[in-house]
């Protein structure tokens, strides 16, 4: 399955810990990664295969929106910061709609991304 990482500037930190902590289940050959630009970057800083979309500001998070709705992207973790303003709120907000139309598991916080990484845990 293909799973999407975005973590705005205010929670990049956060989000990568919250991948290494899962480093066991992400690692595993079924899963792939994609993020957004800068994201994607301090993921692969961290270890991590990643393929790269543009930055979130570039576009980034409207090509995942993209893979959503192609079906391709099974799973969004998008660690968003509430408490700054973004060029591409735009952008953002389609990508949680297009989650919406099409049934996509999305988290918007990292206690939200930890239940649904246990329940692909769980599966597997
Ligand atoms: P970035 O984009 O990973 O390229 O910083 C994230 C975002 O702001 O959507």
């Amino acid at each position: 399955m293909e799973i999407a990482i975005i973590g705005h500037d205010g929670k990049k930190s956060e989000l990568i810990q919250f991948l290494i902590k899962n480093r066991a289940i992400l690692d595993t050959s079924d899963i792939k990664l994609i993020a957004t630009g800068t994201t994607g970057g301090k993921a692969e800083e961290a270890g991590f295969k990643v393929k790269k979309m543009l930055s979130g500001p570039l576009g980034g998070d409207a090509q995942i929106a993209g893979r959503v709705g192609e079906g391709k992207t099974n799973m969004v973790l998008f660690f968003k910061d509430p408490l700054s303003s973004h060029p591409h709120e735009a952008d953002i907000n389609m990508l949680i709609r297009v989650c919406d139309v099409h049934n996509v598991p999305l988290a918007t916080n990292g206690a939200t991304a930890q239940l649904l990484l246990n329940a692909i845990a769980q599966q597997s």
